[in-house]
C-alpha cells in the first residue's frame, strides 16, 4: 500500500521520533511505500537545521520516502482553498490522482477531506497494518503503479525534458535509447519503431520479404508473429513446437524448406530463447535470413549471447506488459549488419532518403520521443527486475515441484520469465476458475494456436496437424510473475494451487 505522509507527521518525526516509532517502521522497512509532497520540503528543511539528540536527520527520513511530482495543473486545482489551505488541498489532490491509499497525519483536524480519501492517524495506520494480514490478499497479473516508487522520478524527468524541448519526433531521446538498447542486447545497432508488431513488419520488409515468399515460424505465439508475415503478402509456414520450451522445434524445420522460403522467424516465447544454433545452421546452409521475435525476451540469453544478437535482426516490443514497457506502444529493432541498419532507418520514414525522394515504399514506423524517454529512464532498472522475476520463478518452482503439474524448464539460461507458465492437463480451466474465486489472476497464452485461427483457414490446417502447439494451447496457464509481487502474494498463490491440487 502507498500513503502520503503529511508535513505535520514528518515534523513530529523530526522532533519526537519515539512517539511515531511503530508507524514510521512501516515506511522505514518498506512494508508500505511513503510519499511526500514537495511543498513539505522547505518547511522540513528549516525545522531540521537544529536536530535534537536521538532524532532522525532529514536525509535519513527522505531516503525511505519518494517525492511526488506536482504539475502546474495540480497546483491550479488546489488553489481554490485559498493560500492557507494550499498545502492540504494539494496533498489531497495528489493522493487522489496517484491512487494512494490515504494520507497519514499527526493532527487529523488540520486536514479537511471530503471523504474521497482516507485520513489516518499513526495509530490507525499501525492497527490497519495488523488487520491487513488477515485480509484477503489479491494477486493481479500485473501491477504497473507498484513500480512507481522506484521509477517515477526518472521517468517523469525524462518526459518533462522531451515536453520542454518541444521535439517529439525522433531526436535525441530516440537516439540515446537506440544506443543503450544496442549495447544491452549486444548488437551493433538499434532502430526505435512504433511497436513490436511494426518491428516485425519492418524487419521482414528490410529482408525483401513479400508476395509469394514463405517464412518458417511457430504456431504458438502472439498473433503479430504470423500476422506480420501475411500482411506483407508472404506465407507463414508453421512448424510444431518443442513441448518443453514451447519454442519452434528446430528438427522439423528442414522438411518445410521450399525454393520460396526466404526466412526463419523463431519466437523466444515467455522469455526463453529458441534453440538458435540448429536454426542458424539451417539458415546458413539454405541462405535464409533469421528474424528473432524477441518481444518477450529482452535480456534473455542463449549460450551467453543476448536475444536480438543471434539472428540477422531482433524485434522487441515496449508494450506495457513486457519486461521493459513504455507508457504506451513502442518497439525496437536490433541488428549488427550496417546494410540492414541503414535500410531499416530509411523504411521507418516512408523509405525516403533524402527527404521526399523514395527508394522504397516504407511507412511511418517511428518510435515516439516521449516513449523513448520513458523506456530509457526504466532501462537501468531492468537487470534488477529480471533478478526479481527469476527469484519469483525460483520460489514457485521450489514450492510447486512436488505437485501434479508441469513447471517451466530453463533449458537455455537465462530465462527472463516474461511469463511463468505451468501445464495442468485436463484441469487447466478449473484451476483458473478456482484462482479467480480467490482474487488470483492468471492468463492463457494462447488459447488458439495460430494455424487454427479463422483468418488463416486458407493455409489449409486442421486440428491435429501440429499436436504439440494444440496440446499447449489446451494445457498451459500463466501465473503472475511481475517483479513487485510481495512475499505474501507469492505465498497466497502457492497455497491456493496446493489446495486446489490436493482436493
Ligand atoms: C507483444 C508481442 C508482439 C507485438 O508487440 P506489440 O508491441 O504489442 O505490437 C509480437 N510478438 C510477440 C511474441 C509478443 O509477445
Amino acid at each position: 500500500m502507498q500513503f502520503l505522509l503529511h508535513t505535520d507527521y514528518l515534523l513530529q518525526l523530526l522532533e519526537d521520533p519515539k512517539s511515531l516509532g511503530k508507524s514510521w517502521d512501516l515506511f522505514r522497512t518498506r512494508v508500505y511505500h511513503g510519499w511526500v509532497s514537495p511543498l513539505s520540503l522547505p518547511i522540513l528543511q528549516s525545522e531540521s537545521k537544529s536536530p535534537k539528540i536521538g532524532s532522525y536527520d532529514l536525509d535519513d527520513i527522505l531516503s525511505s520516502l519518494n517525492i511526488l511530482s506536482v504539475t502546474a495543473n495540480d497546483v491550479q486545482e488546489s488553489m481554490n482553498g485559498g493560500p492557507s489551505g494550499l498545502e492540504d488541498a494539494l496533498a489531497i489532490t495528489l493522493a487522489k490522482s496517484y491512487g494512494l491509499n490515504g494520507i497519514v497525519t499527526a493532527s487529523p483536524d488540520t486536514v479537511r477531506s471530503d471523504d474521497s480519501i482516507s485520513i489516518l492517524q499513526p495509530e490507525q495506520l499501525v492497527a490497519q497494518s495488523k488487520e491487513n494480514v488477515s485480509e484477503k490478499i489479491k494477486v493481479p497479473l500485473l501491477d504497473i503503479p507498484a513500480s512507481y516508487p522506484e521509477i517515477l522520478k526518472p521517468v517523469e524527468g525524462g518526459i518533462s525534458k522531451v515536453v520542454r524541448s518541444g521535439r517529439f519526433i525522433l531526436g535525441s531521446a530516440v537516439e540515446s535509447l537506440e544506443k543503450e538498447i544496442a549495447e544491452y542486447c549486444q548488437s551493433e545497432y538499434a532502430v526505435g519503431v512504433s511497436s513490436g508488431t511494426d518491428a516485425l513488419i519492418i524487419a521482414l520488409m528490410a529482408c525483401d520479404i513479400g508476395y509469394g515468399d514463405e517464412v518458417i515460424t511457430t504456431p504458438y505465439s502472439f498473433f503479430a508473429t504470423a500476422g506480420s508475415i501475411s500482411r506483407l503478402g508472404a506465407r507463414p509456414v508453421f512448424v510444431d513446437i518443442d513441448p518443453d520450451t514451447y519454442n519452434i522445434n528446430p528438427h522439423q524445420i528442414k522438411e518445410k524448406i521450399t525454393p520460396n522460403t526466404k526466412a526463419i522467424l523463431p519466437v523466444h516465447l515467455y522469455g526463453q530463447c529458441a534453440d538458435m544454433d540448429p536454426i542458424l545452421e539451417i539458415a546458413k546452409t539454405h541462405n535464409l535470413k533469421v528474424i528473432e521475435d524477441a518481444a518477450q525476451a529482452i535480456g534473455s540469453e542463449y549460450k551467453s549471447r543476448r536475444a536480438g544478437s543471434l539472428g540477422d535482426i531482433g524485434c522487441f516490443s515496449f508494450f506495457p506488459s513486457k519486461n521493459l514497457g513504455a507508457f504506451g506502444d513502442g518497439g525496437i529493432v536490433t541488428t549488427s549488419s550496417v546494410q540492414l541498419y541503414e535500410k531499416i532507418k530509411i523504411l521507418r520514414a516512408h523509405g525516403s532518403k533524402p527527404k521526399y525522394f523514395h527508394k522504397w515504399i516504407g511507412g511511418n514506423f517511428r518510435l515516439d520521443a516521449l516513449q523513448a524517454a520513458v523506456v530509457s529512464a526504466k532501462l537501468p532498472f531492468l537487470e534488477g527486475w529480471t533478478k526479481k522475476r527469476r527469484s519469483n520463478a525460483g520460489f514457485y518452482t521450489s514450492h510447486l515441484k512436488k505437485l501434479a503439474l508441469s513447471l517451466p524448464q530453463e533449458i537455455f539460461p537465462r530465462h527472463i520469465y516474461n511469463q511463468y507458465v505451468v501445464r495442468v492437463p485436463g484441469i487447466r480451466d478449473n484451476l483458473r476458475k478456482y484462482l479467480q474465486e480467490q482474487s488470483i489472476a492468471s492468463e492463457i497464452y494462447y488459447p488458439v494456436p495460430l494455424h487454427l485461427q479463422e483468418c488463416f483457414a486458407d493455409l489449409g490446417f486442421k486440428s491435429g496437424d501440429l499436436p504439440e502447439a494444440e496440446r499447449a494451447a489446451q494445457e498451459t496457464l500463466a501465473l503472475p510473475i511481475f517483479p513487485e509481487l510481495s512475499m505474501i502474494q507469492l505465498e497466497t498463490l502457492v497455497n491456493a494451487i496446493s489446495n486446489f491440487l490436493k482436493d
